[in-house]
């Protein structure tokens, strides 16, 4: 395999795989709406939005206008939710991309239909405090408008949790999933092909009370567990590999440091081995000195500060240290049975997994594969390769 100074190599199959199991999950028949907002958690948005779909998923959902423009580019067809607020310009590109939007308010309904109307799922907010009413009157008001303004077609109603993720909560994700259960019931008596959707990963993967018609993952999509454990618990694979490659190896005499700053010194002889990946790329100053590196199918500490372009590791004083020179590193993934997971890494930064994969900034190359093979051309994820290209 080639090496490069940093590379995120993306699993296309562990993310069908996510899918498959997410939808197994389900029941009642509720629908997988794929989340691929933030360029698809880092793991590009197109590509990912692929695999989820041929994974089972049926729609899609992202934060922005531009989110959707560049799915839509990318030839996806299928609907895709725009669940972020929208200003008027933002607005009038969503429903040009022909995204589906989120409404809580009179007059944003009719901003909607100056602008051509469209489709619209509206927002009660049973407890997250950000977006949507927290007044079921207003809220119902809303879905009443929504229904007679005949620019408008009221495709769902919606809710966020705050703390689906807290397995230790108390009691608050159960009182949000009871006060919105409560309103949607009246809402969909009224029309019974509303969708009526609020689970997140961890609301899916908790309570299927909170499945609905159906429900919005992102993170587990990715194989990332949305309580922070390890993946494998939840049956979740991580579809992405952050690499980089041993650069230069060298000696670093007793009581001479590596970095700016001289967070680190050598306490007896070492060799050190220096990766040209930094905080540049996403890999964050804050796993200075907090982080380890497989090469060679071993964990090696990295020490001193991350710079923007450049982490240096302890290789030990061993001369044969210098042989790893030109091998490849592995900063999140598996090499021989060592494995090095984006939970580790948040941990190590007090974060959550979902920041450490968003984090990973565009000059890293998003490389595609699916369980180690290229993909195929003429294959749907082949086309999808052909357009990734261009990114
Ligand atoms: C990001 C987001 C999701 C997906 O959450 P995960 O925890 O990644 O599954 C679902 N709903 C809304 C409103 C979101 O903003």
């Amino acid at each position: 395999m080639s090496v490069a100074r940093a590379q995120a190599r993306i699993n296309v199959a562990a993310i069908e795989r996510n899918c498959s199991r997410l939808c197994k999950e389900l029941h009642g028949g509720a629908a997988l709406c794929a989340v691929v907002k933030a360029d698809g958690y880092g793991h590009g948005a197109v590509q990912s939005a692929m695999a989820a779909l041929a994974g089972g998923a049926t729609s899609l959902a992202v934060a922005s206008a531009e989110e959707v423009r560049e799915l839509r580019q990318g030839g996806i067809r299928v609907p895709v939710l725009v669940m972020g607020a929208l200003s008027p310009s933002e607005l009038a590109q969503a429903l040009d991309a022909d995204a589906e939007v989120v409404v809580w308010r009179e007059q944003y309904l009719k901003e909607v239909a100056a602008a051509g109307g469209g489709r619209v799922h509206v927002k009660f907010d049973s407890g997250m405090g950000r977006l949507g009413t927290r007044d079921h009157a207003e809220a119902s008001r809303v879905v009443q408008e929504a229904r007679r303004i005949p620019a408008l077609q009221l495709v769902g109603v919606m809710t966020h949790f705050a703390t689906a993720d807290d397995l230790k909560d108390d009691g608050f994700f159960m009182r949000q999933l009871a006060t919105f259960a409560n309103w949607a019931r009246a809402m969909k008596a009224e029309q019974p092909d509303l969708v009526v959707h609020a689970a997140n990963s961890a609301a899916t993967l908790r309570d299927r009370e909170a499945q609905f018609d159906m429900v919005r993952c992102g993170i587990a999509v990715y194989g990332m567990d949305p309580f922070g454990r390890d993946p494998g618990g939840r049956g979740l694979e991580p579809a992405m590999e952050l690499s980089s490659y041993v650069a230069e190896v060298k000696l670093c005499p007793a009581g001479e440091s590596t970095g700016y700053g001289r967070r680190f010194t050598a306490e007896q002889d070492t060799y050190l081995g220096v990766l040209p990946i930094g905080y540049g790329d996403g890999w964050r100053r804050g796993l200075s000195n907090n982080a380890d590196v497989l090469v060679g199918g071993r964990r090696y500490p990295l020490v001193g500060t991350v710079s923007m372009d450049n982490i240096t590791v302890d290789l030990g004083g061993d001369p044969s240290a210098t042989k790893l020179r030109g091998d490849r590193a592995i900063l999140i993934g598996f090499q021989g049975t060592e494995r090095i997971t984006a939970e580790e890494v948040a941990r190590r930064l007090d974060t959550i997994n979902y920041e450490v994969t968003c984090a990973i900034t565009p000059r890293v190359p998003r490389d595609y594969h699916r369980d180690g093979r290229p993909l195929e051309e003429g294959a749907p994820q082949g086309r999808a390769q052909a357009l990734g290209t261009s990114r």
